[in-house]
């Protein structure tokens, strides 16, 4: 839970220690007159989510703070699970997000290098080759509680490894028989530090190398050597790091190369979300969602579809700041974040989501009249624009009963509403179908009312929004709602699975909605707030005469009522 002030969302400046230990290095000049070199080091086997979208904006954010540069850097040392595809789509949504990066890296460009280091920690007596099998190697580990026990090949010698480790490189042996390891000591507290394995032999092809290596290197053996490499000054990565950094520090010290720094920050995680590629992976592998960029999705790509924008992001992201503690924070601040952002800058339209046809019975046949609509009520810059109105119009469904409850405001027999903009209208009589449905609204209208204001001062309890029937346009609209029905997705009962635990009800696929005309010209990038009903925007899916629009959210602000603040920017709701 957080505990900042929501009136705006840049109006605190967060705690971020990170921004301090910098400007401390900076300040002694713990690396010369050096520029501040961070990076952000994806593993290219899956898109980037909301997670990596903090872990993006620390390291780039940080480092054009501070005058500084940033490297993109693809950790693809695992060729089994890596493709061209994901560093396409990181590239992009890097971008998407507005970063850029000054060099453009692979850790496999550091292969040969990677390995000249092995042979030289063989040679200082660092590593050794072994040929237990992998199970012999996770048992002799040891535990928190219990020491490991060192290999009896442990102790080869020098010429041996070398030996070894060629042909290994050589492609001798087959996967799996052997491992070169760091010699380091299997009592120590940190299992990371018991002799890791730093290569193991791997007959596959590489997205990049193809079929150069058959040995790669572990991640814990090349990461640290990368950062390095490109003179990171400040490694910022997420806190399962902090166990692994001794071993980093240490290849650092035997080699006697630049000595890159990692700081550990926390994790970012939101209720009622899941942020593993892989649990993401088997979501679009099993068909559970549209594809990675599903809107339901927490990837980039799928909260882009969404309607969700980079300035909301970086805004949040800056807002929680950076601590040493995980905390998993409510899914409605995100929205809260984005609600803000779309308040700004979202074109207000006129949508009909579950459409019931007026008639007003007094409004001459034929005749059509255009109103003037402001388009952005918060921002007068945006202009006004014209809408048509008829005599035939489409309300919501829900905005008319026939049998009011108490408190209803809204359209029913007998009682005047305004209709946005336009006109005061009194609803007079129904047409039902057979089972009795309304399908038609009889309603008389006062032109004294144009505009939406009655000259006698007359007073109504409700605005509603509404589509000339003759001038709407059809399209589809997509719902969404929450990928996950529990706050925690992770909980459920043993035997059960994660998938259980999915909502049913994410996504409501709607045919039939009437747009007012206007939104025929929407392009990808244009945002819109439906009035009433929510923000939204052209999905990707929509083709000319054919509109599809996803809802980004709806209007209400959950978070408001969590946080018990001052009132937000002003979603109308009734
Ligand atoms: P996996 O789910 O397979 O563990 P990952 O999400 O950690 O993968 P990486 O490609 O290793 O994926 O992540 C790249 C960088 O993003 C790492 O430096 C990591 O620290 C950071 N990162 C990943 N997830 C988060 C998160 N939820 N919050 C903040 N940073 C994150
Ligand atoms: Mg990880």
């Amino acid at each position: 839970m957080t505990n900042g002030n929501t009136e705006s969302n840049d109006a605190r400046p967060a705690s971020n220690f990170l921004r301090e230990q910098i400007a401390e290095d900076v300040r002694t000049k713990k690396y010369g007159d050096a520029v501040i070199q961070t990076r952000f080091p994806p593993e290219p086997n899956g898109y980037l989510h909301i997670g990596h979208a903090k872990a993006i904006c620390i390291s780039f954010g940080l480092a054009d703070e501070f005058g500084g540069k940033t490297n993109l850097r693809f950790d693809d040392t695992n060729p089994e699970k890596e493709e061209q595809e994901y560093v396409d789509s990181i590239q992009n949504d890097i971008r998407w997000l507005g970063f850029e990066w000054e060099k453009l890296c692979y850790a496999s460009d550091y292969f040969g290098q990677l390995y000249e280091w092995a042979i030289q920690l063989i040679k200082s007596g660092n590593a050794y080759v072994d040929d237990l099998t992998a199970d012999a190697i996770r048992e002799y580990r040891g535990t928190l509680t219990e020491p490991g026990k060192e290999s009896p090949y442990r102790n080869r010698t020098v010429e041996e490894n070398l030996d070894l480790f060629v042909r290994m490189k050589q492609g001798e042996f087959a996967d799996g028989s052997r491992v070169l390891r760091a010699k380091i000591d299997m009592a120590s507290p940190n299992l990371n530090m018991r002799d890791p394995v730093m290569y193991r032999i791997l007959h596959a092809t590489h997205h990049r190398t193809g079929d150069e290596w058959c040995i790669y290197p572990m991640y814990d053996y090349a990461h640290g050597q990368s950062d390095s490499i490109e003179h990171v000054t400040h490694s910022l990565c997420s806190l399962e790091f902090a166990d692994h950094q001794p071993l980093y520090c240490w290849f650092i010290e035997q080699l006697g190369i630049f000595p890159s720094h990692q700081y550990e920050f926390d994790r970012l995680n939101f209720t009622y979300t899941i942020l593993s590629k892989r649990k993401l992976l088997q979501l679009v592998r099993e068909g559970r969602v549209s594809g990675w960029d599903d809107p339901r999705m927490p990837t980039l790509c799928g909260i882009r579809r969404r309607g969700f924008t980079a300035e909301a992001i970086r805004a949040l992201v800056t807002f929680l700041g950076a601590s040493r503690t995980n905390v998993v924070q409510d899914i409605e601040l995100l929205e809260h974040f984005q609600r803000d952002d779309l308040n700004r800058r979202a074109s207000r339209a006129m949508a009909v989501l579950h459409p019931l046809k007026v008639v007003i019975d007094n409004y001459p046949e034929g005749q059509e009249e255009m109103v003037e609509v402001a388009n952005n009520p918060e921002d007068p810059a945006a202009g006004t624009r014209q809408v048509p109105f008829s005599r035939e119009i489409y309300i919501e469904r829900d905005d008319f009963r026939e049998a009011p409850p108490p408190k209803y405001y809204r359209l029913s027999p007998g009682k005047e509403v305004r209709l946005r903009n336009a006109y005061f209208v009194t609803a007079r009589s129904v047409v039902k179908d057979a089972a009795g449905n309304v399908t038609e609204v009889h309603c008389t209208y006062d032109p004294a009312s144009r505009g939406g204001n009655s000259p006698d001062g007359r007073k109504v309890k409700s605005t509603m929004h509404w589509v000339s029937a003759r001038h709407a346009i059809a399209a589809e609209i997509r719902l969404y709602d929450k990928l996950f029905s529990k706050p925690d997705p992770y909980d459920f009962p043993e035997g059960g699975d994660l998938f259980d635990n999915l909502n049913p009800d994410s996504r409501e696929i709607l045919l039939d909605a009437k747009l007012e005309p206007s939104l025929a010209h929407a392009k990808l990038e244009d945002r819109y707030q439906f009035e009433r009903v929510g923000y939204f925007c052209l999905d990707p899916d929509a083709k000319p005469g054919k509109l599809v629009f996803n809802r980004t959210l709806p209007l209400k602000d959950t978070w408001a009522k969590i946080e018990k603040k001052a009132p937000l920017h002003g979603a109308d709701v009734r």
